[in-house]
């Protein structure tokens, strides 16, 4: 029987990894399908507070995890395929093996959105793809598609521009929801060029196993066409990794988690941490915060139950 299980490794469950382990509560972190959430996935990372000259991604989530170790936390590969939250212990199935917990963090994160084409489906991880940092380096010289129009969308095409000839940038509106940073540098890259109030129609070609090109329609006009393209890659926010929960924990329609103050979810016991409950900020910082958060509500439940 653990303590706290926690799941996710990103920087939320690294975060209540470290703070829960200093707590001597020895907790468990089940990494996930995606080991070191977002951060794993992303470069330089410049607005974590505390690295000047910024921090690699994989680096600083690395970094969380061994302070966390240190203290005593320990990390099973996996990921939780169901749960039971209608009674204590809670009981969760990591990939066959069953597992009971006094309390549960669910730091699992938000995956990656896709448009949902069928031929966008068939060929993920044969140009196309949801990460930059993946998958960039296969496309040196060669055209490249990003569609988005907000930060995840500026910032992959930004960093596309190292590799591929030129970077198409589709956005389904006239306005962007990125920032005015993330914006102004896409702007002022002169290999990027924008398509706007366009959306994709298809993705060619699945019966070569390869990305060949595009179908492409302006929303304003109904205007067709297709473009050559070697690499696609969708950039259009995330869903919240919570299906395992469905019907257990309270959501919102979206599948969010729906806080019930601090981190506490409808299930006492269950507390929240990271872009699992959290829409708006989604910021490496604020996982981390919501991660100590969380871990310090586990002590103060497990102390008041006299654990
Ligand atoms: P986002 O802000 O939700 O933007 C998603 C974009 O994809 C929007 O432009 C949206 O269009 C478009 N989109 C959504 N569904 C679509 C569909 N089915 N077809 C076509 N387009 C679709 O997501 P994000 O860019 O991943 O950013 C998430 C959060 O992380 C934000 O808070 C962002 O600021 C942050 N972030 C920060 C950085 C940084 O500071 N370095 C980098 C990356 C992300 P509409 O605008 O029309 O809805």
């Amino acid at each position: 029987m653990r303590n706290v299980v926690i799941m996710g490794s990103g920087c939320a469950g690294n975060t209540a990894a470290i703070y829960s382990a200093r707590a001597n509560l020895k907790p468990l972190v089940i990494s996930g399908h995606e080991a070191g959430g977002q951060l794993s996935l992303t470069s330089l990372v410049e607005n974590f507070p505390g690295f000047p000259e910024g921090i690699h991604g994989p680096e600083l989530v690395e970094n969380m995890k061994r302070q966390a170790e240190n203290f005593g936390a320990e990390y099973m590969h996996g990921a939780v395929i169901e749960a039971d939250l209608s009674k204590r212990p809670f009981r969760l199935n990591v990939e066959g093996e069953w597992i009971e917990t006094r309390t549960l963090i669910v730091a699992s994160g938000a995956s990656a959105r896709w448009l949902g084409l069928e031929n966008e489906q068939k060929l993920i991880g044969h140009g196309v793809s949801s990460c930059a940092t993946c998958d960039g380096f296969f496309y040196r010289g060669k055209k490249i598609m990003v569609i988005g129009g907000g930060d995840s969308a500026m910032e992959e095409a930004n960093f596309l521009t190292r590799f591929g000839q030129e970077v198409t940038v589709v956005h389904r509106r006239e306005e962007f929801r990125a920032s005015k940073i993330m914006m102004d540098r896409a702007r002022h890259n002169p290999k990027i060029k924008f398509l706007t109030s366009t959306v994709v129609d298809d993705v060619f070609d699945a019966s070569k196993h390869l990305v060949t090109g595009v179908r492409l329609r302006n929303v304003k006009t109904g205007e067709l066409w297709e473009q050559d393209v070697d690499g696609f890659f969708v950039a259009i926010g995330h869903i919240p990794n919570t299906k395992v929960f469905r019907g257990q924990i309270e959501t919102d329609d979206e599948g969010y988690i729906l806080s019930k103050g601090g981190a506490r979810t409808s299930v006492p016991g269950v507390f929240h941490a990271g872009d699992v409950q959290d829409r708006v900020y989604r910021q490496a910082i604020t996982a981390s915060a919501a991660g100590c958060m969380a871990a310090i509500e586990v002590e103060r439940y497990l102390e008041a139950e006299g654990h």
